[in-house]
């Protein structure tokens, strides 16, 4: 049932004061420098934006490409906010971030925003967004075969403890007869036959990659026909390498599953979308390796009941997150509500997914809004069958739902 109001009060307050990890986010330490993406035109030029700018635009996709990101930027801000509500959720996230840094968006136009954001110094500025968004910490997605990333961490820097990060291996086991040319590159004797000699090479590899990042996990985005068991070279990795190396190291794998890669290349990167998963192949993962652990997240609103059921299921399954089609108010209170119902606290119901730093701010205040009224909703329940909940309870709930159960579930409590 609806929480009344002073139950929804308690509980969006104890929501908000309890500090987010953010488990799956595009941002880098601040020490990568330019790679932490932040600002006003970053926000606007957010892959996002750029398809719903498409909907209006009437010019060649080439021409919007060939434009340098501020131009791009305007155009997106007349199409999207200046010609047209910015009633979207991607769109609206942008209006909350400038009202949370205490901007009037309706005040002034796109030059003075560009003003205020060139006058914020990049450290104080990471600290401010961090801190509006009541977030902890937050965990990168990092990659070996990114070539603007890996010579950071061949070097080496002075790690900020708040940014942590997790091993991304798509090109691994999506494109392996290129991963191995890199693998070769780098010193590992790998010939891109199945075989055991080039599995524990592939092992080695993950093995150092994990050591040099200290990864908390494991991860690989997966498109919607993703099938294990099966004849590819993803499924043999996977299996012979994989897990294996996640066995050793404690180290759980994550799997976003259901992207449909480029379904129009035109827009690049916001070009792909969503298909069906068979999550058969997810089920056959846990039930075979009982002693790995896998995060999982799906792209498509139809999975997500069957990832639901299949947790309850398998104790070494952790489902988190409502993942870019998925990231909207609606289907936020749908997935969070059924995960609540069915898995109790068990679970992550969200990640930010930011891949520009000021998007911490509009995707934790978001989401935030949505899990109080989800978990509300299940205390005025609770209440009505004669369980009163206290604040601390609550408060314990709270803790789990954004990054304790996780860190429980990945043995870092
Ligand atoms: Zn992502």
């Amino acid at each position: 049932m609806p929480a009344d109001a002073s139950l929804l009060a308690r509980v969006e307050r104890i929501v908000n004061a309890t500090p987010a990890h953010d488990i799956h986010t595009h941002l880098y330490d601040p020490s990568f420098g330019s790679l932490l993406l932040w600002g006003i035109d970053e926000l606007l030029v957010y892959h996002y934006l750029v398809s719903e700018a498409f909907r209006h635009f009437r010019m060649p996709y080439e021409s919007f490409w060939n434009a340098g990101k501020p131009t791009q930027a305007e155009w997106i801000w007349d199409a999207l906010f200046v010609r047209h509500s910015p009633i979207s959720e991607s769109c609206r996230g942008v209006v909350t971030v400038l009202n949370a840094l205490g901007i009037d968006p309706r005040k002034g136009d796109l030059a003075s925003l560009r003003g205020w954001f060139a006058g914020q110094d990049p450290a104080a500025y990471v600290d401010r967004v961090l801190g509006l968004a009541n977030v902890a910490s937050v965990c990168m997605t990092n990659s070996p075969f990114d070539d603007e990333e890996r010579p950071g961490w061949e070097t080496g820097f002075v790690r900020d403890p708040r940014f942590v990060a997790a091993l991304r291996i798509d090109p691994l086991l999506l494109a392996w007869p290129s991963a191995v040319k890199r693998l070769q590159a780098w010193g590992y004797r790998v010939t891109g036959e199945r075989n055991s000699a080039n599995a524990s090479e592939v092992r080695r590899f993950l093995a150092d990659w994990t050591r040099r990042i200290d990864a908390r996990y494991c991860m690989v985005s997966l498109p919607d026909d993703f099938a294990f068991p099966a004849e590819s070279d993803a499924a043999w990795l996977i299996e012979h390498a994989v897990l294996p190396h996640g066995r050793e190291h404690g180290q759980a794998f994550a799997l976003m599953m259901g992207v449909k890669r480029a379904v129009n290349p035109a827009l690049r990167l916001a070009g792909d979308g969503v298909g069906r998963s068979n999550l058969g192949a997810l089920q056959h993962l846990c039930a075979a390796n009982p002693d790995n652990r896998f995060l999982a997240t799906c792209l498509s609103r139809e999975n997500q009941h069957e990832l639901v059921v299949l947790a309850r299921k398998f104790r070494n399954l952790h489902p988190f997150g409502c993942w870019w089609f998925t990231n909207t108010p609606q289907f936020i209170a749908e997935i969070t509500s059924m995960r609540l119902e069915l898995l109790g606290t068990s679970f992550t119901p969200q990640h930010s997914d930011a891949r520009v730093l000021d998007q911490l701010v509009y995707k934790w205040n978001h989401s935030r809004g949505i899990l109080a009224r989800c978990l509300a909703d299940r205390h005025a329940d609770l209440a009505a069958s004669g369980w009163t909940s206290t604040d601390a309870e609550i408060a314990r709930d709270a803790r789990e739902l954004l990054g304790g159960a996780f860190a429980t579930f990945l043995g870092r409590e």
